[in-house]
């Protein structure tokens, strides 16, 4: 329990982070609000496995982006043409209904001097999908801690998702994906670069 209280916030914000106990016990009046008996057999260990998969799929808020993007690849053979990281896949949560919204991240940067491990954009995607989000804020942070951690000559961020909450309730459409871009340095200002952007994400597989 120990490792609980030592997670951070994502932002610094002024709150007490409630025991295991009281967490299960929210759990608990949620299954009871949802109309069924909390007390009945299949249920009874339902609140413990939810405070436990939450410490997993939100575990976002204790990682820093900055600590995995710390170590840069210099040798590179000089290499400084786009890398471009397609299709990492995630698995997210929205800030307005805590219902699942998953798709499809795709990264390019432009080196300047030195390069990522590839997996570690990959873990960037994951270190802010396991927060509490909209779409449009992880795009940007995805973009903000590339920007931070590389300084390099331009960042493209596409993430395509479908929406649980859209496709569940409220306006129940199935199907839909949300997409969302943003683009810094050399990609910001040339919609050539842009546009080779999105070739290289269609380009054969
Ligand atoms: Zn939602």
């Amino acid at each position: 329990m120990d490792d609980i209280v030592k997670l951070k916030p994502a932002r610094t914000v002024a709150h007490t982070r409630p025991s295991r106990e009281e967490a299960e016990a929210a759990v608990k009046t949620l299954i009871a609000w949802a109309g069924d008996d909390p007390e009945r057999e299949g249920l009874l260990d339902t609140p413990h496995r939810v405070v436990k998969a939450y410490e997993e799929l939100f575990g976002g808020y204790g990682e820093r982006a900055g600590e995995t993007l710390s170590r840069v690849f210099n040798e590179v053979e000089g290499y400084s043409d786009i890398v471009v990281v397609r299709d990492i896949p995630f698995y997210s949560h929205c800030e307005h209904h805590i219902a699942p919204f998953f798709g499809k991240a795709h990264i390019a940067y432009y080196p300047r001097g030195g390069a990522v491990g590839l997996s570690k954009l990959a873990r960037i995607v994951e270190i802010f999908a396991r927060r509490l989000q909209t779409q449009e804020a992880m795009t940007a942070q995805i973009v903000n801690a590339i920007e931070k951690g590389l300084r390099p000559r331009g960042v493209a961020v596409m993430i395509e998702a479908e929406h649980t909450c859209m496709a569940m309730r409220g306006v129940k459409k199935q199907g839909s994906s949300t997409v969302t871009t943003q683009f810094t340095g050399q990609f910001r200002e040339s919609s050539e670069e842009q546009t080779r952007f999105f070739n290289l994400l269609r380009s054969a597989r």
